[in-house]
C-alpha cells in the first residue's frame, strides 16, 4: 500500500513543478544520456518557467526523464541529471567533489610541476554549460548558460568546501560566455578571496604568467598541455614556427627543449607581449626567439620557408553547423599554404578546436591539403584534448580539440 502511495506521489510531484514535456519520442536521445534537449522536442512548458530555471523534463507519458537547466535557445534544456533527485547544494557538492577526484587520479591535483589544469569540463563532467579552470589557488568559472550563472552561488560554495582547500579565490568571467542580453550589465568579478590578477604558474615544469582578467578565455589554453609535451620531444636543434601562438605555449616548450630557433607569430599584440614576457622569464631563451605580429594566412602565403616544425593552432574557424563548409574551407587553404612551404620532412602540427569538425573530417581536410600543395604526408601523431577535459561519451560534441603531427615527406 506504502509503495503504491510512493509511486503515485514521484509521478504526480514532476507536474507539479517547473516542467518541460517531449513530443513523442523525442526522449530517445536521453535515453541514450544525450544531455540536450532541441526547442523543436518540446510538446509542452508549465507555466511560470523562465530562462535559466531547473525544471523536470518528462516524456509524452508524463514519465520522468531527469532534471534539466531550461534555456529559450536552440538548445532548450541541459541535463544536470537523468534521476529525480533535487538540485540542491549537496548536488553540487556531488558533482564537484567527483570532478576534483577526476583531477586528483590523473595525478594533477598533486602534482609538483603543474598548477595549472581544468577543474570542470561541462558536459565532460556531467555539467553542461559549466567551465572551471584552475590557476594555482584561484578558480575561474565561466557560466555558458543563464542556468548554470542562477546556481554560481551553490557551485561557489561547493568550490570552497569540496577541493581539500586547493580553492583559495573564485574569480566568474561570465559576462562574455552569457548570452548578450542578459549578461549586459554584468560584471567579471571575484566571488571569493581575491588575488593578483597576474598569477604565475607551472605547466609540465614550465613557467607561464596567466592574467585571467585581460586574457582571452580564461587566461590560458590549457588544452594543449599535453600536446606541448610532444612538441619538446621533436624540437631539438630545429628552426620552429609557432603559429596563433597566444601565449606562447609551443614556443616555451620548444625553446627549453633546445630548439635552435622559435618565432612566434598572433595576430594580437597584446597576445605578443605576453609571448615575449612569458620568454623573458628565461633570459637564456631570449637569443633564440622572435616575435612577428602578423595574420598567419599572409605570413605563411610569402614565407620562403626553412622551418622544420610549423604549428597551425587556430581559433574556432566554425562556432555553428552551418558555418562547417567556410571552415573546412579555412583549414584547407592554411594547412594547403603550410605543408607546401615546410622544408622537406618538417613536421606540421595542425589543430583545429571546432565542435562541428570531427576527427574523420579534419583528417581528411589535411589529406585534400596536401593534394593542393602536390606533397606526400604522413600522419606520425592523433592529438586530442587531456584527460582534465573529459570526453562525454554520450555527448560526442566534448571531443572537440583534434591534431595531427604530419610530416611531410618532399
Ligand atoms: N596555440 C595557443 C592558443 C591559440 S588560440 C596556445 O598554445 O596557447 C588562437 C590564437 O589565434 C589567439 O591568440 C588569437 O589572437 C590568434 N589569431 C586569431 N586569428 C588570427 C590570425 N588570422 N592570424 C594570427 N593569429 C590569429
Amino acid at each position: 500500500m506504502k509503495k503504491v502511495f510512493l509511486n503515485i506521489i514521484s509521478n504526480i510531484a514532476p507536474m507539479l513543478n517547473k516542467s518541460i514535456k517531449l513530443k513523442p519520442t523525442k526522449e530517445r536521445s536521453l535515453q541514450r544520456f544525450h544531455p540536450w534537449v532541441f526547442s523543436g522536442a518540446i510538446k509542452s512548458i508549465s507555466p511560470g518557467v523562465e530562462d535559466g530555471d531547473v525544471v523536470t523534463v518528462l516524456n509524452n507519458k508524463e514519465r520522468l526523464l531527469g532534471k534539466a537547466h531550461y534555456s529559450s535557445g536552440s538548445i532548450a534544456a541541459r541535463m544536470l541529471s537523468f534521476e529525480h533527485e533535487p538540485i540542491d547544494q549537496k548536488f553540487w557538492d556531488d558533482r564537484i567533489k567527483a570532478a576534483f577526484s577526476v583531477r586528483k587520479r590523473i595525478g594533477l591535483i598533486d602534482s609538483k610541476d603543474t598548477n595549472i589544469f581544468r577543474l570542470v569540463h561541462a558536459e565532460g563532467d556531467h555539467l553542461p554549460g559549466l567551465v572551471i579552470d584552475y590557476y594555482n589557488g584561484t578558480a575561474i568559472i565561466q557560466c555558458h548558460s543563464i542556468g548554470m550563472h542562477k546556481s554560481i552561488e551553490q557551485i561557489c560554495e561547493a568550490l570552497k568546501n569540496c577541493t581539500d582547500g586547493l580553492v583559495r579565490s573564485i574569480y566568474n568571467k561570465s559576462s562574455e560566455t552569457l548570452p548578450k542580453e542578459y549578461a549586459k550589465e554584468m560584471e567579471n568579478a571575484y566571488m571569493h578571496g581575491e588575488s593578483s590578477s597576474e598569477m604565475e604558474g607551472l605547466e609540465n615544469g614550465n613557467h607561464f604568467y596567466v592574467n585571467w582578467i585581460t586574457g582571452q578565455k580564461t587566461g590560458f589554453f590549457i588544452d594543449q598541455r599535453e600536446n606541448r609535451k610532444l612538441i619538446a620531444h621533436y624540437s631539438r636543434n630545429k628552426t620552429v614556427l609557432n603559429t596563433f601562438c597566444y601565449s606562447g605555449g609551443f614556443t616555451i616548450y620548444a625553446l627549453a627543449a633546445g630548439a635552435k630557433q622559435v618565432d612566434s607569430l598572433d595576430s594580437s599584440q597584446k597576445a605578443m607581449d605576453l609571448v615575449e614576457k612569458n620568454v623573458a622569464y628565461y633570459p637564456d631563451l631570449a637569443a633564440r626567439h622572435n616575435c612577428i605580429t602578423a595574420d598567419a594566412m599572409d605570413f605563411i602565403k610569402n614565407l620562403n620557408s626553412d622551418y622544420d616544425i610549423i604549428v597551425l593552432d587556430p581559433p574556432a574557424f566554425a562556432k555553428h553547423r552551418d558555418a562547417k563548409h567556410k571552415a573546412v574551407q579555412g583549414y584547407k587553404r592554411l594547412n594547403a599554404r603550410a605543408i607546401e612551404q615546410i622544408k622537406p620532412g618538417g613536421l606540421i602540427f595542425t589543430f583545429s578546436c571546432s565542435q562541428v569538425v570531427d576527427k574523420e573530417l579534419f583528417k581528411n581536410t589535411i589529406a585534400a591539403a596536401a593534394i593542393v600543395a602536390k606533397r606526400k604526408i604522413r600522419i606520425l601523431h592523433q592529438l586530442h584534448q587531456p584527460a582534465d577535459h573529459p570526453i562525454n561519451m554520450f555527448h560526442p560534441e566534448s571531443e572537440y580539440l583534434k591534431g595531427l603531427v604530419i610530416q611531410v615527406d618532399q
